[in-house]
């Protein structure tokens, strides 16, 4: 095969890696298979026919296909029902209607796993200073630190619920641009059992941003009533143009929806033009795109271990999301792996990354991706901020070969750049 000018220590790492890897890669295919079958029944229980693939216009009373989506969803993530829209413009829309559509004047909003990612800040009113933020509204904002390894502090957790008894504890789930260990639903267990001990009547809320389909267990089968997420990350598929969800208890999934939309109409109306169609597909291939983007950081973890390299998570640790993490170490290397991934892509392979300001960033960030949905982070994509510890966060793959291709030509790069 030489399609690609890779290196040949790098093809001699690459079979080790994928030797490594086996049991990994086979408990992935496993999971991607129990979660495929899920969808399948899912839409089959939401009696999803093709009328359903076309949309509404207007106001889009009746419009079946919405209807049958939400089902899908709640199905697949065991909840009791769903908001799944396209004009969701993003996860961070998502969760602040979620936020907004829940919370109250006086209401206290606890995080427990520390800063919340970049983009909610502003919405809580913790970062900037926007008219229309949570605190504007006098929501206030509390969090309990993590421990200065990045875990969870449990004592901490369990003593501020108790004390502060929150409308809403709030959980992140992925480890978004920081070093910290991302969940696994095993600690998203363990935190909302420690929640309703000390807590009863808090509601759990989770940002489950990269986390779906990563296991055969969802969040709110183990204790979270409400979670929101990108319909242009995992539950997409790559496929959905834009969009995202919030599912969970019903009552809290319409308060939402009056919150989207208005008190009384909520999830009665909204067109869905014609995304229907694509979003239906991209939950259809949504359990084995994520399983492929596993795969593919899964490999990356064994390959760059075996070059020497510090990564997180490790190739044979459990994960909680896609996201890869690679500590190269400078500058340089940083930016010749996001080169090797933008070239092994089928769009804009020409592109070079090169590192830029970006608002919100203190220091010059570089970014890789060819992606068929501009910014959609389910596709192969590579990004670091040029600073200490010259780390690239990674993720996504449509496939796993194409994403094998990526890692394997940015490995190159590093090598060839070495000598
Ligand atoms: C991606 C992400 C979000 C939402 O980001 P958008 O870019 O607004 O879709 C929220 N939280 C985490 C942890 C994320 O990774």
């Amino acid at each position: 095969m030489s399609f690609f000018d890779i290196d040949e220590r790098v093809i001699k790492a690459s079979e080790k890696a994928m030797e490594l890897c086996k049991d990994k890669l086979a408990e992935i295919d496993d999971i991607q298979e129990y979660n495929q079958q899920k969808m399948i029944k899912a839409f089959q229980l939401a009696d999803v026919r093709e009328s359903h693939l076309w949309g509404s216009t207007g106001y889009g009373y009746d419009d079946a296909g919405r209807e049958a989506l939400d089902k899908v969803y709640a199905y697949v993530f065991d909840a009791e029902d769903a908001l799944v829209r396209h004009n969701f413009v993003s996860g961070t829309h998502a969760l602040t209607v979620a936020l907004f559509g829940v919370l109250r004047p006086g209401d206290t909003m606890l995080s427990i796993t520390g800063m919340p990612y970049d983009t909610i800040r502003s919405a809580i009113g913790i970062e900037g200073d926007y008219p229309g933020s949570l605190k504007d509204f006098s929501i206030k904002f509390e969090m309990t630190e993590l421990n200065p390894d990045g875990t969870l502090d449990y004592d901490k957790i369990a003593s501020d619920i108790a004390e502060k008894k929150p409308k809403i504890v709030y959980i992140q789930r992925s480890r978004g641009y920081s070093t910290r260990p991302t969940l696994t639903w095993r600690e998203i267990k363990k935190l909302c059992e420690i929640s309703r001990a000390n807590s009863p009547e808090s509601i759990i809320m989770l940002d489950n941003c990269y986390g779906e389909f990563i296991d055969k267990v969802e969040p709110l089968s183990v204790g979270v009533d409400m979670m929101a997420g990108s319909l242009i990350k995992n539950p997409g598929g790559g496929i959905a143009p834009t969009g995202g969800y919030i599912a969970g208890k019903k009552e809290l999934v319409e308060m939402c929806a009056y919150r989207l939309t208005t008190p009384g109409t909520g999830k009665e109306i909204g067109a869905t033009l014609n995304a229907n169609r694509e979003l239906f597909m991209g939950a259809y291939h949504a359990p084995h795109v994520t399983g492929e983007a596993l795969k593919t950081a899964v490999f990356a973890s064994a390959l760059f271990e075996i070059l020497g390299y510090e990564t997180s998570p490790k190739y044979n640790d459990a994960r909680g999301d896609i996201i890869q993490l690679i500590m190269l170490g400078n500058a340089e290397k940083v930016c010749r792996f996001c080169e090797g991934i933008q070239s092994g892509s089928a769009v804009d392979s020409f592109v070079s990354p090169i590192p830029s300001d970006m608002p919100g960033y203190e220091s010059q960030v570089v970014m890789a991706a060819g992606a068929f949905t501009l910014g959609s982070s389910i596709e192969l994509s590579a990004d670091a901020p040029l600073r200490e510890p010259y780390a690239v966060w990674m993720q996504g793959s449509l496939n796993f070969h194409s994403g094998k291709l990526g890692v394997m030509l940015a490995a190159s790069k590093i090598l060839r750049d070495e000598k």
